[in-house]
């Protein structure tokens, strides 16, 4: 067995986070070095999927789970108006490989993702 993922430990409680919406299959967090004004992180809270491209081949539910999760965060924490990131892949500067999307929102002008 691998390691746990980082995200997996938040979600046991392992790591502290605040979990700030979840539902049975996904959950969310705020990233811990925030690249926008919103920057929160919505994670299948299984780890079986490494990427999005993974996610959508195996659980397309589950990926629209995802996105309906972060339009729902993008309406709570900005104006509704949100951008959706799947880092896929190291050189494309995806670091843990436990598919998570990354929701900017808020003032994006300064955002470092694009
Ligand atoms: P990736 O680079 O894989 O697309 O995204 C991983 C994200 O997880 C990064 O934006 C990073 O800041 C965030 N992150 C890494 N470790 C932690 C942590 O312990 N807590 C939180 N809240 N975010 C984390």
């Amino acid at each position: 067995m691998s390691e746990p993922s980082i995200f997996t430990r938040i979600l046991n409680g392992e790591i502290p986070s605040e979990i700030i919406a979840q539902t049975d299959t996904v959950f969310a967090i705020r990233d811990i070095a925030p690249q926008a004004a919103v920057h929160l992180l919505v994670i299948p809270k299984t780890a079986q999927y490494r990427d999005v491209t993974e996610l959508a081949a195996g659980d397309p539910a589950l990926l629209s789970e995802v996105v309906a999760v972060a339009k729902d965060l993008a309406a709570e924490h900005a104006n509704g108006d949100f951008r959706l990131i799947f880092n896929t892949g190291a050189e494309a500067g995806q670091t843990v490989f436990h598919v998570h999307a990354h929701v900017l929102a808020g003032d994006l002008a300064e955002s470092s993702m694009g």
